[in-house]
C-alpha cells in the first residue's frame, strides 16, 4: 500500500492502453471523461497509446469521437506513428541512412512514414527499410515484395508483435503473425517499436516530458502494456476491463503496482492518494 501510495503521487503523466481499457469494441468503458478531467485537474497529462498501427491519430481521434471520448490528435501515439518517429530519429540522431522505404501495412503506417518524411517504395530493391504491420488486405504480392526487400538487405522493422487482435469471430492474426511469416520466409528477426517494447513507452514518455518515475501505465494486458513498463521503470495499473483477470495479474511477477477494477476505480485510488 506504501508504494502504491508514494507511486501514484508522483504521478505527472499516464498512459493508457486503448482496447480493453478506453473502449471494448465500439463502446466506451465508464469513467473514460472522468479520468481525463482528474488528471486535467490535478495538472497532469495523459497519452493514448496503442499498438494498432492500422489507423492516422485522426482517424483515431474519430474514432473516439464516435464514443463521445474526445481528444486531440497529439494525445493519442499509435505504433504506427511510433515506428514512423523512431526510424526519422535513426536517421536524424544515429546516422542511419534517409533512404526509401517498402511497408507491408495500412494507410496509417504508411502516412506516419510519409509525415516523418520518408519516400515510399514498392521496389524491393530500392528499400533500404521494409517496416511491416497490420495489412488486412495483404496480397502474396506484397510479402514477396518484403521478403525479397528484407533478403537484399533492408532493415527489417515492425510496428508490434502482437500475434492475434481479438474480433467478434475470435483472434485473428494479428502483425506479429505477418512478422512471423516474413521472418520464416527471410531469416531475419525485425526491430519491434510497440509495447512492450522499449521505443514506444520512450516516445509517449518523451511526448509528455515526463520521466519513467513520473510515469503511469495504464493496461488491461499483462504481458504487452505492464512487463514492458515495469522494465523500463514505469508505475504501473492492470485494469480488469480488458484480457487479464485479476488471478493473473496477482500471480504476475513482478505484480502491477496497482491493480484496479476499472477506470472508475483507478480515478478513486490516484484521488486517495492525492489527498493524504
Ligand atoms: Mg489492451
Amino acid at each position: 500500500m506504501t508504494r502504491e501510495l508514494t507511486g501514484l503521487r508522483d504521478v505527472r503523466g499516464v498512459l493508457f492502453d486503448m482496447d480493453g481499457v478506453i473502449y471494448v469494441g465500439t463502446r466506451a468503458l465508464p469513467g473514460v471523461q472522468e479520468a481525463i478531467d482528474y488528471l486535467t485537474s490535478t495538472g497532469r497529462t495523459f497519452l493514448f497509446v496503442t499498438n494498432n498501427a492500422s489507423k492516422t491519430s485522426a482517424q483515431f481521434v474519430e474514432r473516439l469521437a464516435e464514443m463521445d471520448v474526445h481528444v486531440r490528435p497529439e494525445q493519442v501515439l499509435g505504433s504506427a506513428e511510433a515506428t514512423a518517429v523512431w526510424l526519422a530519429g535513426q536517421v536524424a540522431h544515429h546516422g542511419w541512412p534517409r533512404g526509401p522505404v517498402i511497408v507491408m501495412g495500412q494507410e496509417g503506417l504508411k502516412f506516419a512514414l510519409q509525415q516523418n518524411g520518408f519516400e515510399l517504395t514498392t521496389d524491393p530493391h530500392a528499400a533500404t527499410y521494409a517496416v511491416a504491420g497490420i495489412n488486412f488486405k495483404l496480397t502474396y504480392e506484397e510479402l514477396a515484395n518484403v521478403s525479397l526487400a528484407i533478403r537484399g538487405g533492408a532493415k527489417y522493422i515492425g510496428t508490434n508483435s502482437d500475434l492475434t487482435y481479438p474480433s467478434e469471430r475470435g483472434p485473428l492474426p494479428g502483425a506479429g503473425s505477418i512478422l512471423a511469416l516474413l521472418t520464416a520466409a527471410t531469416g531475419q528477426q525485425p526491430i519491434v517499436i510497440g509495447k512492450p517494447n522499449r521505443g514506444m513507452y520512450e516516445q509517449a514518455m518523451a511526448r509528455l516530458n515526463i520521466t519513467a518515475g513520473q510515469t503511469l501505465m495504464v493496461g488491461d494486458r499483462y504481458d504487452t502494456d505492464i512487463s514492458g513498463a515495469i522494465e523500463l521503470g514505469l508505475w504501473t495499473a492492470g485494469v480488469l476491463t480488458g484480457i487479464s483477470t485479476r488471478d493473473e495479474f496477482e500471480r504476475a511477477s513482478p505484480p502491477p503496482d496497482v491493480i484496479a477494477e476499472d477506470l472508475p476505480d483507478l480515478i478513486n485510488r490516484l484521488r486517495w492518494a492525492d489527498e493524504q
